[in-house]
């Protein structure tokens, strides 16, 4: 189970800049970049509504959150486009060569992104073995989007496989969390600024420095 933004994509430089623009535009100018590195995993609401319970008698309504995530995606959206992860394309190819099925497990409900999914991954995704902010409630670090992965990868195949026939690939302190806590096997790849004691003490089995690296190591993780 591969989550999306700095994992496949190279987007997350994005993702922060954008954020603290908005945040900032919105009157939140506490954000920093770093921050959005943490929260990174939630969705657009769950962060919102964090960063907003620090302006205490500013509540956002709903309406508000709406606002509030429409403007960050026109402001992402308008970045130049994130590249695929190095590594990436390679390490699905040998997922897909060696008879595993890759699943997509992702918080965010960036359009864009999405659909890229296809032009620069081809044949590597099935529509139905993919969550996205559009299907999950709560979102990493709740444990929910991992086990919706694995419950539409049981439907699809009509199987019953546990949690022990899984793997989720990571590069968010929360992601891991979300990882762990739905019981599965937690491969971290430091893609980001954070220090690596951030994804180890949030539970990771495993960690590598970047996609490639993984992608190098491949047949002694997954086979
Ligand atoms: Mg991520």
């Amino acid at each position: 189970m591969f989550d999306m933004d700095g994992v496949l994509f190279d987007s997350m430089k994005n993702h922060a800049l954008s954020w603290c623009e908005t945040m900032h535009h919105f009157g939140f100018t506490d954000f920093t970049p770093d921050e959005a590195y943490m929260h990174e995993g939630r969705t657009g609401t769950g962060t919102i509504n964090i960063v907003a319970s620090r302006y205490g008698e500013r509540r956002v309504t709903e309406e508000e959150e709406k606002q509030i995530y429409q403007y960050k995606c026109e402001v992402f959206n308008h970045m130049a486009e994130a590249k695929a992860m190095p590594g990436a394309y390679e390490l699905l190819r040998k997922v897909v060569d060696a008879g595993i099925t890759p699943i997509l497990v992702t918080g965010s409900g960036q359009r864009t992104l999405i659909d890229r999914l296809n032009r620069e991954f081809p044949s590597i995704f099935r529509p139905e073995l993919m969550v996205t902010a559009f299907d999950v409630r709560h979102g990493k670090p709740n444990p929910e989007p991992y086990l919706m992965g694995m419950r539409k990868y049981n439907d699809f195949f009509h199987t019953t496989l546990s949690q022990d026939n899984f793997a989720v690939v990571e590069n968010a302190p929360l992601g891991v969390q979300a990882g762990v806590a739905a019981g599965v096997f937690t491969i971290a790849v430091n893609t980001g600024p954070l220090p690596d004691e951030v994804l180890l003490s949030n539970g990771a089995n495993l960690l590598f420095p970047s996609m490639q690296a993984l992608c190098d190591h491949f047949e002694e993780v997954f086979c």
